[in-house]
């Protein structure tokens, strides 16, 4: 059974109170009726397991039964920037970004991006990205829903002041350091940021500018991945080494 990610105050003296499209989708696709136990959860919150008690046409009640506090981890937390990709790449990539732990999920459009969304349509493409990334998050049972920042040009994003003192840009040119050897000479970090290319690469250009801005170059070997592929594989590799995936 997923988590489902409530607001906080739909919760008064211990009684639960569902409304809106989550109770739609209880009540409607998922057939939750009065006595089942459902988990709500409040993101970055609590954790509760709640058994129905009374269903309305567009309302859930429910008692808690019990209340868990979020565990620690000891993973860094994750940014996450890449490349819009094409439609179905980029939601799958979002999905398992999702999974895989990720906080923070920036799209960029770089020089080699293909598919450029119109600009009208970037607050819709934000809207659908962030409700993937909520229902990963529910469906893996985590304890946050990662947030999906607003559409950037690579460039713009590079030069912001903010960044995490520890940034990766991965490429696939021959030569450089190997993510894993760079992460195993280095004690893990509070936070990273992770960035990856378009289906077309970064241009040399790009990577230049990100090195000027304090992102090192990193590789994962000389196969050369898909985009979505290599976002799943860097942050298994790095969950895998300072997170708890393994
Ligand atoms: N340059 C290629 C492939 C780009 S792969 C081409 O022209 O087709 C898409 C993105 O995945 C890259 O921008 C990079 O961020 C990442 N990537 C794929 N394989 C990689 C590797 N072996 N090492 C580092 N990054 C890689």
């Amino acid at each position: 059974m997923p988590v489902f990610f409530i607001e906080r105050d739909a919760i008064r003296d211990g009684t639960v109170s569902i409304t809106g499209p989550l109770a739609r989708h209880l009540k409607g696709s998922l057939r939750v009726r009065p006595g089942e136990t459902v988990w709500l959860g409040e993101s970055g919150g609590p954790r509760y397991q709640v058994r129905i008690t009374a269903a309305s046409r567009d309302r859930l009640t429910g008692e808690i039964l019990s209340e868990a506090a979020p565990p620690v981890r000891p993973g860094p937390r994750l940014t996450l920037g890449f490349a819009v990709i094409n439609r179905d790449h980029m939601e799958w990539a979002i999905q398992k970004a999702t999974e895989l732990g990720v906080a923070r999920l920036v799209p960029l459009l770089t020089a080699r991006t293909v598919v450029r969304p119109a600009a009208g349509r970037a607050n819709h493409l934000r809207t659908r990205w962030q409700r993937i990334a909520l229902e990963a998050a529910q469906q893996s049972m985590r304890w946050d829903v990662p947030t999906v920042m607003g559409l950037v040009s690579f460039d713009a994003w590079c030069a912001e002041p903010d960044h995490d003192a520890c940034r990766w840009l991965l490429w696939e040119a021959p030569g450089r350091t190997l993510l894993r050897d760079r992460l195993l000479g280095q004690a893990r970090p509070g936070s990273v940021t992770l960035v990856i290319g378009p289906e077309g690469g970064f241009d040399a250009s790009e990577v230049d500018l990100a090195e000027r801005h304090g992102f090192d170059v990193v590789s994962l070997g000389d196969r050369i991945l898909r985009a979505e592929s290599a976002v799943l594989a860097t942050l298994a590799i790095v969950q895998y080494e300072w997170g708890e995936l393994g």
